[in-house]
């Protein structure tokens, strides 16, 4: 039996943190579709192609081949044969990523690749438009959130731990400006689907929010019964 589990929401609501130790405990793969358009953000920005044409960004999918591999259960992405997993965690990649992914043809671009490790695997799947658009029929669909404040004090600390330079009210603006254009673009905008379960992560620690989702995956399947 394959398990396909829509994780959506916002940046910065944890879902990378938990969905990898869900993938972990539950003996399926985590798959990070934000590294996708990251990596066309990147290849973007190394060819100097202006985020803001569209025309132009379009024209770079044309040679730029992004694969997803799994190393010890760790994903990496690979842009022409070349792994970029570490090159594309910039706030620079961040926003870049953000405009991208509103083309349509970005979009289109991806979607058989996310169907089809999808339809191989059992997986959860995290992204913003995975419950709405890329895997509608998913056994199970979670919204995960948290306040903006909450989202902004975590990767404040998180690049302080880092030891990056960091400003708290500057990573809010960021959050929110992408937010913004996530839940705002015509083409597939973030948005929980119909039949998603709410998370709000706000004030849980991440044991808690990784059983939280565990137990959704519980009630909506039989994957707990089928598997061995
Ligand atoms: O999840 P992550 O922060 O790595 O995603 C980077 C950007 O890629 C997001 O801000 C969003 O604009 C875009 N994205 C998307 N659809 C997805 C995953 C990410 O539009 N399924």
């Amino acid at each position: 039996m394959i398990l396909n589990c829509a994780l959506d929401g916002p940046g910065g609501a944890g879902k990378s943190t938990i969905a990898r130790e869900v993938a972990k405990r539950l003996g399926i793969v985590y798959v990070d579709t934000g590294a996708l358009y990251r990596t066309l953000a990147l290849n973007c920005l190394r060819k100097g192609i202006e985020i803001s044409s569209e025309d132009r960004v379009i024209e770079s999918l044309a040679d730029a081949n992004v694969e997803l591999s799994y190393l010890d259960g760790a994903q990496r992405v690979l842009l022409n044969g070349e792994d970029v997993s570490l090159q594309i965690r910039t706030a620079e990649i961040s926003m870049a990523a953000s405009s991208v992914s509103a083309i349509p043809k970005v979009r289109e671009h991806l979607i058989d690749m996310q169907r089809d490790i999808a339809a191989k695997n059992s997986c959860i799947m995290d992204g913003r438009d995975i419950g709405t658009v890329i895997l509608p029929n998913a056994d199970v669909k979670i919204f995960l959130t948290a306040s903006p404040e909450e989202r902004a004090r975590r990767r404040y600390k998180e690049l302080c731990e880092r030891n990056e330079a960091a400003d708290y009210e500057v990573v809010l603006r960021e959050i929110n400006e992408r937010d913004y254009n996530d839940s705002h673009r015509k083409t597939a905008p973030l948005r929980q689907a119909e039949d998603a379960v709410l998370i709000d992560t706000s004030g849980m620690g991440i044991e808690e929010a990784v059983e939280s989702v565990i137990s959704v995956i519980k009630e909506k399947t039989d994957f707990f019964q089928m598997s061995p």
